[in-house]
């Protein structure tokens, strides 16, 4: 019952987009992912308790790199 109840961050892939990293300098797909963090409570909608940010990955080295939309 009370594992319903605190802050819960998700990640969910919004997009791929190819592009040159950062780091190791491979170009390739880098999935685009949304960070989310909600409360959860008994009876009560999830809701955010702060702004969702975005990562883009690098499939190549794993480097995520905050991205603002
Ligand atoms: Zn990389």
């Amino acid at each position: 019952m009370f594992s319903h109840f605190g802050a819960h961050t998700s990640d969910d892939v919004v997009t791929r987009r190819p592009a040159v990293c950062d780091v190791c300098g491979v170009y390739a797909a880098q999935p685009v992912v949304k960070r989310s963090t909600t409360f959860t409570a008994f009876f009560v909608r999830p809701f955010p308790v702060k702004r969702s940010t975005y990562y883009a990955e690098c499939e190549n080295c794993g480097h995520a790199r905050r991205i603002d939309h």
